[in-house]
C-alpha cells in the first residue's frame, strides 16, 4: 500500500474535478489531500467520499494567490514533514507549472500528463501520450521518493473510490520562503463556461467559421448542450477567437466525453490536443478531410446548415 498525497486546486469555490478522478483511482492506497487556503465542510466531505483520509489546508503569508516559487517552497516543506511515496496533481496550467518545480526540489522523477495508471503492490505504473498522441508510453518512476505524477483532466473519468476516507481536516502553517517573482493580479476570462481543459463537451470551430461573429452559432449549440467552445489555430490566427480557446499542440490539451469539430480539417497539431476525446463528431464539407479518420461520427456537409439544425434538434430532445 502506497502513501499518497493529492494536491488539489480550488476554482470558483469548487474543488477541481481531476482531484476526484485521481482519488477514485487510489482505492487500496492511503490518500491525503493538500490545498492552499480553505475548504468548507461540504468540500471536505466530498473529498472524503472519494477516499481522502486527511485534508491539509496549507496557509501562510504570500500564499493567498498562486505563486510558482511560494507554492513549491511551501508544499516541499510540508511534504518533507510527511512520508509520502507519491504526490499527484492535475496536469492543469498550475500543475504543469508547479509539479516540475517541486520534483526538482526532491531530485525526484515526474511522470507528466498521465492518462491512465494502476497500482500493483503499492507501485505506480502509468500511461502517457507521446509524439502528439500518436502512441502511448508506459511510464514508471524510479529513484528517490516521493515520485511526482500529473494527471490529464477528464482522462480517468469519475470512478468513485469504494472506500470513503475519514476526511479529517486541519490547518497547516507553511512558509512561502524566498519569492523572487510575485503575481500581483490574476485577470480571469469573462466567460462563465467551464474551462476547456475540464469541459465534458466541446464544440470547436475552425477556419471555415470565416469570422468571429459566426462563432455565435457554435455558442448557441454549446448553450443548449452545456458545452464549452474551442477553436483551431487557424481560427485563432485569423482573429476569430482568442488564444485561450485554442485546442492543439500549441493550445490546450482536452479530453472531453464529446468533441464536436466544425469546419476543422484535422491537422496533426490539432489532433494532438483532442485525440483522447471519448467520442469525436466531425462536420466537414470535404469527405476526404483527415478529421474523418479520427471521428467516431462524421457529417459531410456545410456547417452553417448543420449546426443550427443540431441546435434545434437538441433543444427538442432536451426540452429546452
Ligand atoms: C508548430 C505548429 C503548431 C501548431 N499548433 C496548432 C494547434 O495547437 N492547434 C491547431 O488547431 N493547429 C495548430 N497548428 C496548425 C495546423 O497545422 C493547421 O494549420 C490548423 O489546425 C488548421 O486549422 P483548421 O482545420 O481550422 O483550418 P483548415 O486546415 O483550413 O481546415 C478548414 C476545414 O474546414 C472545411 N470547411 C470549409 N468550409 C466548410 C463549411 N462551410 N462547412 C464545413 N466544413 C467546411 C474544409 O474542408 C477544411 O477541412 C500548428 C502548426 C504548427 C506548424
Amino acid at each position: 500500500m502506497a502513501n499518497v498525497l493529492v494536491f488539489t486546486e480550488v476554482h470558483d469555490g469548487r474543488v477541481k474535478p481531476v482531484t476526484l478522478e485521481i482519488l477514485g483511482r487510489l482505492h487500496g492506497q492511503t490518500a491525503d489531500v493538500a490545498v492552499f487556503g480553505d475548504l468548507d465542510a461540504g468540500q471536505v466531505a466530498e473529498l472524503a467520499k472519494h477516499g481522502a483520509q486527511s485534508v491539509h489546508k496549507l496557509k501562510g503569508a504570500g500564499l493567498e494567490k498562486y505563486s510558482p516559487e511560494g507554492y513549491a517552497n511551501a508544499l516541499s516543506e510540508f511534504i518533507k514533514s510527511k512520508n509520502y511515496d507519491y504526490v499527484f496533481g492535475g496536469a492543469t496550467s498550475m500543475g504543469k507549472d508547479m509539479l516540475p518545480r517541486l520534483a526538482t526540489k526532491f531530485d525526484a522523477g515526474l511522470a507528466s500528463d498521465v492518462v491512465n495508471f494502476t497500482f500493483d503492490g503499492g507501485v505506480f505504473a502509468g500511461t502517457r501520450p507521446l509524439f502528439a498522441g500518436k502512441c502511448l508510453a508506459k511510464v514508471e518512476v524510479t529513484g528517490p521518493k516521493p515520485h511526482f505524477i500529473s494527471v490529464r483532466p477528464n482522462a480517468l473519468g469519475m470512478s468513485p473510490n469504494p472506500t470513503a476516507g475519514s476526511g479529517s481536516a486541519a490547518d497547516v502553517a507553511v512558509s512561502a520562503g524566498d519569492i523572487r517573482a510575485t503575481i500581483k493580479e490574476i485577470i480571469k476570462a469573462t466567460s462563465t463556461k467551464v474551462d476547456l481543459t475540464e469541459a465534458n463537451i466541446i464544440v470547436t470551430g475552425g477556419r471555415a467559421m470565416k469570422n468571429a461573429e459566426n462563432f455565435q452559432i457554435l455558442d448557441q449549440l454549446a448553450d443548449v448542450i452545456g458545452a464549452t467552445v474551442g477553436a483551431s489555430r487557424a481560427a485563432v490566427d485569423s482573429g476569430f477567437a482568442p488564444h485561450a480557446m485554442q485546442v492543439g499542440q500549441t493550445g490546450k490539451t482536452v479530453a472531453p466525453s464529446l468533441y464536436i469539430a466544425c469546419g476543422v480539417s484535422g491537422a496533426i497539431q490539432h489532433l494532438a490536443g483532442m485525440r483522447t476525446s471519448k467520442v469525436i463528431v466531425a462536420i466537414n464539407s470535404d469527405p476526404d478531410a483527415p478529421i474523418f479518420t479520427k471521428a467516431d461520427y462524421g457529417i459531410v456537409g456545410d456547417l452553417f446548415q448543420i449546426v443550427p439544425i443540431m441546435t434545434e434538434e437538441f433543444k427538442k430532445l432536451l426540452g429546452k
